[in-house]
């Protein structure tokens, strides 16, 4: 794996070219075709390719910016169209799951909106939206927690005084 790979951090991607001005762009495609997802059928045929571009992250100072060709498929065996996913990059949105992470993160340990938009190049509004979309995520995984109904207690000294 090249270092370029590495810092991409999503699997199965083949980075085509870097360019590095006042941003990093990198081009990538998926490393290998996709059996059918509905039928398993394979080799299935590449209708069209488009391009999406994602914020990914931020290194050193420089904001990376990733060109991926995406894939459309159509599978001749149960005649499905679809689109080669990605893990870590929903559909339609214009920033990866890893730097929408970064945001909330820097946004929470005191990164103001300010700040980030600056740093990052989106606007205020995004990383306010960002910010509350991770915490209800995390409010939605906590409640399903049980809570617990013996709760123990450790000794503890506080001062050795
Ligand atoms: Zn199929």
């Amino acid at each position: 794996m090249s270092q370029i790979d590495s810092i991409l951090g999503i699997d199965g991607l083949e980075v085509l070219r870097v360019d590095r001005g006042s941003a990093i762009h990198v081009w990538a495609k998926p490393k290998r075709r996709m059996d059918c997802i509905h039928c398993q059928y394979s080799p299935i045929r590449i209708k069209a390719t488009h391009e999406r571009t994602l914020k990914h992250t931020r290194q050193g100072n420089q904001l990376m910016v990733l060109h991926l060709s995406v894939p459309k498929y159509h599978c001749l065996n149960c005649n499905h169209y679809f689109r080669h996913p990605f893990k870590g990059i929903r559909p339609r949105h214009r920033a990866t799951e890893c730097f929408r992470l970064e945001i909330f993160e820097a946004h929470d340990g005191g990164i103001s909106q300010h700040k980030l938009s600056l740093t990052h190049h989106i606007s205020s509004a995004t990383v306010e939206r960002w910010y509350h979309h991770h915490l209800n995520k995390r409010i939605s995984e906590l409640s399903g927690r049980s809570c617990p109904i013996v709760l123990g207690i450790d000794e503890h000294f506080f001062s050795r005084k």
